[in-house]
């Protein structure tokens, strides 16, 4: 009901859901979800495949990847975790290259056997074109930090297709999450916890949901029930940001995915969860076989499940993926948070209340803190929902 909610949440994603959770079992308040999907679970939501029974992830491949302590010890709470280590590899003309750049790619391009010394040396010559401090785009930066020729392998065609944007018009940073390495490790990724949820992603996301003071409505748009909202009742808002104000100050940039699956009467596809495709005339960027993100399950040796990934700008009634955040689209963002801020009962918050791309365990940490920061004096100490707020 409603009208009986302590805190009504917009969005049953990962932010969604830990908001809800703390305030459920730590403050003891009722809290109505709302979603307007037919599934909990925002853009983490996964289901298995009829056919084969294998977990597909239906937004997209989510690793779950943290350094963070507390985000970790919650996650734990929920669910257990496999001890899968993301790796990937890129084919380029023809042949298949360990990513991120590594010793191995290295020494795979250049066709050599290197030491890290000797590697290197080999990228720094490669490099010096451009100063790492001075490099004013992505393109730049990634000559930078890698040279020229395993840029112009590797990342300037990935990234044209990601992004369908020439690199030099990207901002510097979106090359920087991916590290380099001058040796042979090859994981993707460089936090201190890894895994996948044993038993799936939507088990563990149910099971935060899962708590006698926590009801979840799906089909349902906040924007369609919330005038039978009594006034005064706080609300965390987690759907895209320019929708909650009429897009009055215009629609912010969002790329969006196509995800092509098929089932294929083979074991084994490519041997590997994901294979990105840095050539510019193969339309796609990445296959995902997702039968190996947990090769301890028993799955069909006779088929498998894989996705296609293509890209585009997202247009109306797409799925809003990744933030594009042009200048133009950050001045809309400034706009909106100065509306946002003057919303006396809606703290903003998750990937599309804030307009930012967030990984899980972000979403997870900022939502953790909006608890002990907003949530937690304003039902304990009857504190202002929004006293001193900056955003
Ligand atoms: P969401 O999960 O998007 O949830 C928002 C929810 O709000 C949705 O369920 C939506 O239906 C609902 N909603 C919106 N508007 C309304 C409305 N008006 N009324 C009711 N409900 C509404 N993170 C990782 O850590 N590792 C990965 O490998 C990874 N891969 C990703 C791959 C892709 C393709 C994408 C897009 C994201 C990936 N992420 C990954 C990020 C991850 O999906 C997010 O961190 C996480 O989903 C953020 O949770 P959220 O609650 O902020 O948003
Ligand atoms: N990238 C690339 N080649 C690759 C992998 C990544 O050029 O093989 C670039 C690309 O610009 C991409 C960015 O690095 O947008 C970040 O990559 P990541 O894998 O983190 O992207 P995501 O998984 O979030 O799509």
């Amino acid at each position: 009901e409603l009208a009986k909610a302590d805190l009504v949440v917009v969005g049953s994603g990962f932010f969604g859901l830990t908001v809800a959770e703390r305030v459920a079992s730590q403050l003891g308040k009722r809290v109505v979800v709302l979603d307007r999907r037919d599934h909990l679970g925002g853009n983490a939501y996964s289901e298995r495949e009829p056919e084969t029974g294998i977990e597909v992830h239906r937004y997209g491949a989510h690793l779950f990847h943290t350094s963070n302590k507390r985000v970790w010890d919650y996650a734990n709470e929920f669910t257990a975790f496999t001890g899968y280590r993301h790796t990937v590899w890129s084919v380029f003309a023809g042949r298949v290259y360990p990513m991120p750049v590594n010793l191995g790619t290295i020494s795979a391009y250049f066709g050599r056997v290197l030491t890290p010394d000797e590697a290197r040396e080999l990228i720094a010559d490669e490099a010096k074109e451009i100063d790492s401090a001075n490099a004013a785009n992505l393109e730049e930066k990634a000559i930078s930090l890698i040279g020229r020729s395993l840029y112009e392998a590797f990342i300037r065609g990935y990234t044209k297709k990601q992004w369908q944007t020439d690199p030099t018009e990207l901002p510097a940073e979106v090359i920087t999450r991916l590290p380099v390495r001058y040796t042979y490790d090859n994981r993707y990724f460089n936090d201190a916890y890894e895994g996948l949820p044993v038993d799936g992603y939507t088990a563990w996301l149910s099971r935060m949901a899962d708590h006698p003071n926590i009801e979840v409505r799906l089909n349902t748009d906040f924007f369609e029930v919330r005038d039978r909202i009594p006034a005064g009742t706080p609300i965390v808002y987690t759907g895209p940001l320019d929708r909650y104000f009429g897009h009055s100050e215009g629609e912010l940039g969002w790329r969006t995915l196509d995800f092509v699956q098929e089932v294929l009467p083979v074991g084994n596809f490519q041997g590997t969860p994901v294979m990105n495709y840095a050539d510019e005339d193969v339309p796609y960027t990445r296959i995902h076989e997702f039968k190996h993100f947990h090769p301890e399950r028993e799955s069909p040796d006779d088929r498998t499940v894989i996705v296609r990934e293509y890209s585009r700008a997202a247009g109306p009634g797409d799925e809003p993926y990744y933030p594009i955040n042009t200048p133009e689209d950050r001045r809309k963002l400034l706009a909106y948070r100065e509306l946002a801020a003057r919303e006396a009962d809606v703290l903003f918050g998750g990937r599309l209340g804030t307009y930012q791309y967030l990984d899980m365990h972000m979403a997870i940490g900022s939502a953790l803190s909006l608890v002990d920061n907003r949530l937690t004096p304003y039902f304990t100490e009857g504190a202002p929902l929004k006293a001193g707020l900056a955003d």
